[in-house]
């Protein structure tokens, strides 16, 4: 196995599949990362699951390494399945549809109208993001100057 520093959890699936416990079809494995075929609830041929090799409930508490290997993984296998229609997805919270607590990325390709992620556009109209405003001006993620958000500048 490549470098597996996983905090294993031994109830965690995932964990037990990085520890090597578990067997499984790999689409693809990299220092960080694996990939595999999700054949027991696919939502299209290819669909496949990657998580990473460290235990992390989701993605916001995994190191940024993780997360920079991730994204060119799914890509790999993107491009191996051939895919120009797909979606990437992942599910953080129950509230948010996470049944694994352990993060992973979906790559579901999206073959028609019927097999692929299927979800409706619903944009809500006339939400107060005031707060949230507020929460990204304090944490100065753009390095905008204080203020320039409200629109006052
Ligand atoms: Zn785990």
């Amino acid at each position: 196995m490549l470098g597996i520093r996983c905090q294993v959890s031994e109830s965690c699936l995932f964990c037990r599949i990085a520890s090597g416990e578990l067997t499984v079809e790999k689409a693809i494995e990299t220092e960080k990362t694996i990939g595999v075929l999700n054949t027991l609830e696919p939502f299209a041929r290819g669909h496949v699951v990657f998580f990473p090799k460290q235990h992390a409930v989701t993605i916001r508490h995994l190191p940024d390494d993780y997360l920079a290997d991730m994204l060119p993984a799914i890509m790999r296998v993107a491009t191996a399945l051939g895919l120009e229609n797909y979606n990437i997805l992942s599910n953080n919270g129950a509230v948010a549809g996470q049944t694994v607590f352990h993060a992973h990325f979906h790559l579901i390709p999206k073959w028609s109208e019927e097999e692929g992620l299927v979800y409706r556009r619903e944009p809500k109209q006339g939400l107060d993001h005031s707060e949230m405003r507020e929460r990204l001006r304090r944490a100065n993620l753009a390095g905008h100057k204080p203020g320039r958000l409200d629109g006052g500048g």
